[in-house]
């Protein structure tokens, strides 16, 4: 038979209809944000958590936990930066990846160690794995298919599957041992799942063939002095660590919260504006360049309503909502599953609706979309309102239902922004700037991290009372950038130069 024929089974059609080293990713990233997502799951009830009786926690007010919780995940997404540049030039996708999983297991398995001293190194390595992990796999997928292969939008989404299969596996478990047993045993579990990614990653990793394999070639000078800049690096890295975990940093976590949200603003901005300037790009990349920008900003935004899943919504989950189902009392985390689980049952559907506009000629731009996105955040805040005021009302813990309507429109809009900002910052990533593309990408949700932890903490600084003025100020700033899309979407202003799309 001849290969040309849909049905032969080739190495590069052999996983539904894609190349098979995307199973080896598909698992990877499944077991990788199985342990984020768990792990981050039971972050702030730990942090949040009395100090005595049953599985203790750390007794730490929301303000300083929650802008912690804001710290680390804007760490998480800001590190993809300097790990895509370490893939890049000294070590090769692959290669990153393999070393970024050992060492976020390594950090879960210092977090599952049931003393507090351990807490911020764990963090830490979870924080530097991920930098080399995320960012990275998101990359090689990219890779396995040549440039104006149609299907890599597809292979996209398949890789998101993984990442809320994943998701909702950390939620199940961690949770579940988290609350119901010990904190430790949930960040151990987490460590767990992360080895079965190591192993898997460990023994597929040939089927991704050269995908990702070599660093950018250069001259060997210049690869020796970035190797001198990273061990420099490391070193100084290593010893501020050092100094910060034997109490000779002391830092007040909510500012420091703050000025790393601005410290990420001015990053991103100035990476934008370097790439216009100076990296030498024709007109129709800088066209590209600049939908980029919009979308980074209305992907920050929102982002910092969608990460309070674990923050504040975990709080109000544990605080105000009846958790008790035929008898038994659910872990505080297995609302989450919300998310997961209705992204696997809509992206299908929203992937059919983009493709039946795209049909009748009325695929929404990017601006659009995002617009969508953040005016399903907005409605899902509005929800949430609605189930302050009665949890005020009734002075009793409230139905679940509300919780789980706000995470539907919130997937909702997840599924508008985030499968499609994904496949357009490497489909409109100037030449050669894909991988530093993701970092920048990944750096809006670092921006929304932050912004979610300040926020969250706010919100719940005062108990029911002080949760709805944020909310509100949340809601108003949603619908302004949505607004401002609509507007640049229908005057055309921010327009890809690919003939074959739409922007
Ligand atoms: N849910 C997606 C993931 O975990 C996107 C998260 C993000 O970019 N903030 O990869």
């Amino acid at each position: 038979m001849s290969n040309q024929t849909n049905t032969t089974r080739t190495d590069d059609n052999w996983f539904f209809g894609h190349p098979k080293g995307l199973v080896t990713l598909f698992f990877t990233e499944m077991w990788e944000r199985m342990s984020y997502y768990g792990m981050r799951a039971l972050l702030v009830l730990y942090m949040t958590g009395a100090v005595t009786g049953f599985n203790p926690g750390l007794g730490w007010s929301q303000l300083e936990a929650q802008a912690i919780y804001g710290i680390y995940v804007g760490m998480v997404y800001f590190m993809v930066i300097p790990g895509g540049w370490l893939a890049d030039n000294l070590l090769g996708h692959q290669k990153a990846v393999m070393l970024g999983a050992i060492i976020i297991m390594l950090g879960h398995f210092t977090l599952a160690i049931p003393i507090d001293q351990t807490f911020f190194l764990g963090l830490t390595l979870v924080v530097l794995g991920t930098g080399l992990l995320k960012g990275n796999i998101s990359t090689i997928v990219g890779q396995l298919y040549k440039p104006g292969d149609v299907r890599r939008d597809a292979g996209y989404t398949i890789f998101y599957m993984s990442i809320n299969i994943g998701s909702f596996l950390g939620f199940l478990i961690c949770s579940w041992l988290g609350e119901k047993i010990g904190w430790h045993w949930g960040f151990g579990a987490a460590g767990i799942g992360m080895f079965f990614g190591v192993l898997q990653y460990f023994y597929f990793r040939r089927l991704l063939g050269s995908a990702g394999e070599k660093p950018n070639d250069m001259p060997e000078a210049t690869r020796v002095k970035y190797l001198k800049w990273s061990r420099v690096s490391v070193v100084i890295l290593a010893a501020v660590v050092a100094l910060g975990l034997f109490g000779f940093i002391n830092v007040d976590a909510r500012l420091f919260a703050e000025n790393f949200a601005v410290f990420l603003t001015v990053v991103g901005f100035s990476y934008f504006a370097y790439l216009f300037l100076f990296a030498g790009l024709d007109t129709g990349e800088k066209k590209n360049l600049f939908l980029l920008l919009i979308l980074f900003i209305a992907a920050a935004a929102f982002w910092s309503g969608f990460d309070q899943s674990a923050g504040s919504l975990s709080i109000f989950a544990r605080d105000y909502t009846d958790l008790s189902v035929g008898g038994y009392i659910i872990p505080i985390g297995w609302l989450q599953f919300a998310n997961p689980f209705f992204v696997v049952v809509f992206a299908p559907i929203f992937a059919g609706i983009w493709t039946y506009l795209g049909r009748i000629n009325l695929n929404p731009s990017y601006p659009l979309k995002f617009a969508i996105g953040l005016g399903f955040m907005a409605l899902s805040f509005i929800v949430m309102i609605f189930a302050v005021q009665l949890a005020m009302e009734i002075a009793a813990p409230i139905g679940m239902q509300w919780l789980i309507i706000t995470y539907l429109i919130q997937t909702w809009g997840e599924l508008a922004l985030s499968p499609v900002g994904l496949s357009a910052f490497s489909k409109y990533a100037p030449k050669n700037y894909v991988g530093q593309m993701f970092g920048l990408w990944f750096l809006a949700s670092a921006i929304g991290g932050v912004l979610a932890g300040l926020l969250g903490g706010e919100a719940l600084d005062k108990g029911l009372e002080s949760i709805s003025p944020v909310f509100e100020f949340m809601i108003q700033y949603y619908v302004v950038i949505a607004i401002a899309l609509v507007v640049i979407a229908a005057l055309g202003i921010a327009k890809s130069s690919d003939p074959a799309e739409k922007s």
